[in-house]
Order: structure tokens, then C-alpha cells, then sequence
């Protein structure tokens, strides 16, 4: 298991100025110092990502216990980037962008052209993820995009420290639905940070996803900035982040005793700078030495060549738990899902002759039509997007909802969806011979009833679970009785006549 610094209390005044001395000469991704220093602003998020891991673990082993069963499947990702720019040197071009998406694919799915640079004696741990990426064609209003949003700023640079690049009320741009994309930002990053990344749990939802320096964006030709970090793999390594990765070397510098939690990658002391090849013993990881190959090294681009079926198995079970809103996106897919719900959520448990409005929430295409179907409601259809409706009898409804946009339509039914119950608390029949009904209205719960005989001795006690109790009274003999009602609109008594 790997163990972050969770308790680690930094500041940001402490946290940064260590990064600055990290940074020297090296590949310069800020995403354990980031981490931290969300979980200091935020000390819930410490909780959320062990939470997170946990799930993440369980996921892992179930797979080992499924394996000969599993039937390998192929995840693609919705992606959106986000570029900022104050120059026209930092609006990098559609083909820089389309350049980094087509390494992302290549990486992920090992159709790398370097492919074959992985050293004999690490080739078997090599894996294809079967995570691929793809540029969204749906914004979260459901229109058509590109996928890439451009937004000139004030501002020449971003502090990572600040998050900045991800708020529009700070000259950056805001998250698209973070369960739905993956949003890239990219920018001008601050102390030649070449990017970061939010692990899964680690921070807050709108700020959830990947920061990217402009200058490392894709592969040469179409990156043209001509540096070791000009072939698209600070995606690669910041998204293996974003996966739940951590460092191949563990997360404390020079040291053998801590993990990167991935079983098939070696124990390794430090982060690789450079692109020497050769084999680098450490930590008593002979005969082959450090994989440095791995994109979650520091390396150049240019030696980084594999993830393993260990950081891959990793990867897929982040996706399948706390990622898993990427599983159902259909930001590449252009077409629709219809679902609904109620303006005031309450409203699922109304009183007879109440009246309800709906709210249409389709997913995917902007639906341009809608057609609701009421069992009991007047009216019982509607065309409108979000439609009043009265329920005039108790009784528990259907909603059904068909969304459509051009050719594109689905419809979503919901069995019980809607409550109705009687107006007032009801007890009957009265009088009684058998059995006493009690119904309770919408909005108050009886929590206690009590049947009192005329000498003011209680027979009977019951506690409501549902919201019409049934008494039995068989057993008492003919006469008056009152009927004590302790519920959330106070106590109240009823008299009550059972007669043979
Ligand atoms: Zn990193």
C-alpha cells in the first residue's frame, strides 16, 4: 500500500519554496506538492482519497479473482482542453492539441513508435491500457464543440499554487462537469512547471484534472518548442496522475523504503533526470536497475516508453470506481439520454390535490423536444420542458419521459416516482370490528400510536414504519377507545369505537 504524507500539515508559504529546489533540472511536474497543499486547504480530502484507494484495492483484488472471466473492454475518455493565453505564442495551434491527443492514444494503447526501445527484460511488463482518449463533440450544454476552448487572459503566467487556470473569476476557465471530461488546461504554468495533475479524491470537483505548460503540449513537429519534454509525455505522466499514479520511485526522494503501490514496477531511490540508458541499480533492484522507461519517472520524453500491467490494472479500477461518471459521458458520442426529476426534490411525496413541477435533465444532445407521460396527473402529457402537474387522487405514479433532438431521442421511465397521499391523517373504519387503518399525509410522520380503553390503560402501542399502519384490535373487547397519535405535527387523540 502507499502511504502519502497525509498528515503532512503544510502551508503553502512551507510547500512551495521545496518545490522550487525540486525543480532544478528535473521534469518539474508539480503534483505532490499540489496534492499537499489541496489537503491542507482542505483537510476532508485526506479522508476522500484514502477512501478512494480503498475502493480502489477492493477493485483490484475482485479483478484477480475475475480474471480468467474478464472480458478486456476498451475505455475512452471525453477530453476538453482548456487553452489560456496572453500571447499568441501560448495559443498554440488545433494541431499542437490534436498532436498530444494522438500521443495520449498511442501511450495508453502501447502503439507508441518507441515501443521498441523498452529494454528486452522490461518488455513483458509492459502493458496497452486499453484507455484511449477522445476530443469531446458535446459541451456540458449539450451543443456541438471542438473540445478546445480559447480564452485570452490578463494573466502572463499561473501560480499552480492558486489553481488560477481553472477559475474564470481569476482570468482562468472553468471546469467542464468533471465527471463527464477530462479537462486539460494549458497555459503559461509558473517556475517552468511542466504540469500537474488532481488525483483521484485529492481535490475539489470543479478543480479536477490536468495542467499542462503550452510548451509541452504534443509531439514535435506540431510542438515546436524544441525542448527534452516535446513529445507529448507530460500528458502522458500527468494523466497516469490524474489515474491514481504516483512516482515510479515512491513519493519521499532518495529513499528505499516507501512504494509507488504498483507491484511490477522495481523499488527505485530517486527520479531519473535525464536520458543516459544504461542500466542504474538502486535499491538492490538488480540485475536490470531502475525502470526508468516508465512514464511515471522523470526521464526525457524521449526515453519514456511504458506503463506496466500493474500501473494499467491501477489506472482501470480508478476508472471503474471513482472515475466511473467517464463510463456513462456522452460528450463523444452525440446522442441523448433522457432522465428528469422535480424542481423541489421533496416533491416526490405530495398531498392529493398538490401540484408538482418536473424538471427535464437529459444528458448528451441539447434535447429540442420532449414528450412527459403523468399515470394520475392532470394532465397526463405535457410537451413542455418542465411541466406543472396535479395529482388528484392518492396513489403511487409513474413519470415517463421521451427526449428528442432530430433523429436522436431516448426515454427514461420512472415505476413510483411520485407519492401521492391523502390530505389529512386518516384512521378508519371507524367503528371497527378487525383492523384499524392509519394513514399518514404527506409532510408528517406519526412515529408512535397508542390505544388508550375508557379506564385510561393502555392495550395497544405500535411504531409507524410506512406511511399506513395497520392495527390489529381483534383481540379487544367491544367499547370506546382513544386513539393517541404522537407525530411531527405534535399529538393528537382520536376516539375510536370497536364494537362485535
Ligand atoms: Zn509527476
Amino acid at each position: 500500500m502507499r502511504t502519502l504524507a497525509l498528515s503532512a500539515v503544510l502551508c503553502l508559504g512551507l510547500a512551495f519554496p521545496g518545490l522550487a529546489q525540486q525543480l532544478m533540472g528535473n521534469r518539474s511536474c508539480a503534483t505532490n506538492t499540489y496534492v499537499e497543499a489541496m489537503q491542507a486547504q482542505h483537510p476532508s480530502l485526506g479522508q476522500e482519497q484514502q477512501r478512494v484507494q480503498q475502493a480502489v484495492q477492493q477493485k483490484l483484488q475482485q479483478q484477480r479473482q475475475w480474471q480468467n472471466l474478464r472480458v478486456a473492454t476498451t475505455i475512452t475518455i471525453p477530453v476538453v482542453f482548456h487553452v489560456l493565453y496572453s500571447d499568441e505564442a501560448e495559443n498554440i495551434s488545433d494541431e499542437q492539441i490534436l498532436s498530444q491527443l494522438e500521443v495520449l492514444n498511442a501511450d495508453f494503447r502501447r502503439r507508441n513508435a518507441d515501443a521498441g526501445n523498452t529494454p528486452a527484460h522490461f518488455a513483458p511488463y509492459a502493458a496497452d491500457t486499453r484507455i484511449e482518449f477522445c476530443l469531446a463533440i458535446i459541451d456540458p450544454n449539450g451543443d456541438p464543440t471542438t473540445g478546445i476552448t480559447r480564452t485570452q487572459t490578463y494573466r502572463t503566467e499561473f501560480d499552480y499554487a492558486y489553481d488560477y487556470i481553472k477559475k474564470a473569476e481569476n482570468g482562468g476557465t472553468n471546469a467542464w462537469d468533471t465527471n463527464r471530461y477530462l479537462n486539460i488546461w494549458v497555459g503559461n504554468v509558473k517556475d517552468k512547471v511542466l504540469g500537474y495533475a488532481s488525483m483521484p479524491g485529492t481535490t475539489l470537483p470543479r478543480l479536477d484534472g490536468v495542467v499542462l505548460h503550452y510548451t509541452a503540449v504534443g509531439a514535435a513537429p506540431a510542438n515546436k518548442f524544441g525542448s527534452e519534454y516535446n513529445l507529448g509525455r507530460t500528458a502522458t505522466h500527468e494523466v497516469g496522475h490524474w489515474l491514481g499514479l504516483s512516482h515510479i520511485w515512491g513519493d519521499d526522494d532518495a529513499s528505499c523504503s516507501d512504494s509507488d503501490g504498483i507491484s511490477d514496477t522495481p523499488n527505485q531511490k530517486y527520479y531519473t533526470t535525464d536520458c543516459e540508458g544504461g542500466i542504474r541499480i538502486s535499491c538492490d533492484n538488480g540485475p536490470y536497475g531502475d525502470m526508468y522507461q516508465n512514464y511515471m519517472d522523470y526521464s526525457f520524453d524521449a526515453c519514456m516508453n511504458l506503463f506496466t500491467h500493474g500501473q494499467a490494472a491501477y489506472m482501470n479500477a480508478v476508472i471503474s470506481t471513482s472515475r466511473s461518471g467517464l463510463l456513462s459521458s456522452l460528450a463523444c458520442s452525440a446522442s441523448i439520454r433522457s432522465d428528469f426529476g422535480m424542481v423541489r426534490e421533496a416533491d416526490s411525496l405530495v398531498v392529493a390535490g398538490e401540484s408538482i413541477q418536473f424538471a427535464a435533465a437529459s444528458e448528451g444532445v441539447r434535447a429540442t423536444e420532449w414528450l412527459w407521460e403523468f399515470e394520475g396527473g392532470v394532465p397526463t402529457t405535457s410537451t413542455q420542458e418542465n411541466p406543472v402537474v396535479t395529482y388528484p387522487r392518492p396513489g403511487k405514479y409513474s413519470v415517463k419521459l421521451t427526449v428528442r433532438n432530430g433523429s436522436t431521442s431516448d426515454t427514461e421511465v420512472k415505476e413510483g416516482f411520485v407519492h401521492v397521499t391523502v390530505s389529512d391523517l386518516t384512521v378508519f373504519p371507524n367503528p371497527t370490528s378487525d383492523y384499524l387503518y392509519i394513514e399518514q399525509p404527506a409532510r408528517i410522520r406519526v412515529r408512535h400510536v397508542e390505544l388508550i380503553n375508557s379506564l385510561g390503560k393502555t392495550v395497544l402501542t405500535a411504531e409507524t414504519r410506512h406511511r399506513t399502519l395497520q392495527l390489529d384490535v381483534q383481540h379487544l373487547p367491544s367499547g370506546v377507545y382513544f386513539l393517541r397519535l404522537t407525530s411531527t405535527n405534535g399529538t393528537e387523540i382520536r376516539r375510536i369505537s370497536i364494537v362485535r
